[in-house]
């Protein structure tokens, strides 16, 4: 039976990226017969792995000559202390769009004053905030671009009259982006990037080194960027299959292609939660992410979740329970997911609905 992989991160990657991944575990190629995983960093053949990463990455996203891109360890939950360790002096401004926008405020504010210029917690973060105010004397503000446990997202680049900081875990490389936008941009790199274990920082460099307090030198992004993320030992394995993922992306036509085939998935998905009599979605129509796609059984239908999940995993589909914070299900449809798997999951929701609403 093929399986479908709707996981929220570790997720799908191209199957390509995860055979050339295997190869090279057991043959890098110009090595004359070592692993991946036996090599230095320290040579030629990591360097033009990283390297190629980094190049792909920056085309990809456009990212612009005065930002510099470094992969480092430690994860996205790593970056919320790091960030306000690097950036804030007096104050930061942060949007609370659910839980990892919440742990990424309680990390800077052990570093200074932090404002909460909106929430959506008063709806369970069922949508974005929009239309609230900047105060101009923020370091920086810091959002989260897509919300994987509450499946709402950002569908634009915004503006801010101050520094923007944004989580990308979820949606980086997702669609077109303008990079310019941001002073900093990061992610765990577990969902549309590659495996787990490299976190990516995008950093316009003139907004470092204004802070006050000493940086221990694995905190200061200033090392890793002079080292070209090669401080300390990098996540070699990690890097390498996110070369191979760019280089997937890049070959089926960049992030353009990319974003109509996301779009696409998605609605196919969301067109159905509407259609379908058992089950709803709880995120604001013009907020639903593209990436994490979020429904519940419909008011009635409540005691049949067990069921439908059991029903959609006899059917091959995986990783489709809700966060339980949200209950329900939570098909995720990165970058790698193909159509069809979507395709598939729908029949399945209206089988369902035929075994049910007569
Ligand atoms: N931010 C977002 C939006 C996430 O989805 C996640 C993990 O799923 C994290 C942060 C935490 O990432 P990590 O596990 O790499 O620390």
């Amino acid at each position: 039976m093929k399986i479908h992989n709707f996981n929220a991160g570790p997720s799908i990657l191209p199957r390509e990226a995860i055979e050339n991944a295997a190869k090279a575990i057991l043959n890098l190629e110009g090595t004359g017969g070592l692993s991946l995983l036996e090599i230095s960093h320290r040579t030629k053949d990591y360097e033009a792995i990283n390297d190629e990463a980094n190049a792909l990455m920056r085309e990809l996203l456009g990212v612009p000559d005065n930002y510099k891109i470094i992969f480092v360890g430690g994860g996205a939950s790593t970056q919320f202390f790091h960030i306000p360790y690097n950036l804030l002096e007096k104050k930061a401004g942060y949007v609370n769009t659910g839980v990892w926008a919440k742990k990424a405020i309680k990390d800077a504010k052990l570093f200074g004053n932090v404002e909460v210029v909106a929430s959506s917690e008063d709806k369970n973060f069922s949508y974005i905030p929009k239309g609230f105010n900047i105060p101009t004397d923020l370091d920086y503000l810091h959002i989260t671009t897509n919300n994987t446990i509450y499946g709402t997202e950002y569908h634009a680049d915004i503006d801010s009259p101050v520094n923007l900081v944004a989580d990308m875990s979820s949606d980086i490389l997702s669609r077109p982006m303008d990079v310019s936008k941001y002073a900093l941009i990061y992610g765990g790199a577990q969902k549309n990037m590659g495996p787990a274990g490299v976190t990516f920082v995008i950093v316009r460099e003139d907004i470092l080194g204004k802070v006050s307090r000493p940086l221990p030198a694995m905190v200061d992004y200033r090392n890793a960027i002079e080292c070209d993320s090669m401080y300390n030992t990098p996540p070699v394995f990690a890097v390498f299959v996110v070369r191979e993922t760019l280089r997937w992306l890049k070959s089926i036509g960049g992030l353009q292609e990319m974003y109509r085939r996301n779009k696409e998935k998605a609605g196919i998905l969301y067109d159905e939660i509407d259609r379908n009599k058992l089950f709803v979605g709880p995120a604001v129509k013009e907020d639903r992410s593209l990436m994490n796609i979020c429904f519940v059984m419909a008011p009635g239908y409540e005691n049949l979740s067990d069921e439908f999940l059991a029903f959609a995993k006899s059917r091959g589909m995986i990783g489709l329970k809700g966060h339980r914070l949200v209950g329900g299900f939570r098909a995720s449809t990165y970058n790698a997911l193909p159509k069809e798997s979507v395709e598939y999951l729908v029949a399945c929701m209206q089988e369902f609905e035929k075994m049910h609403v007569k």
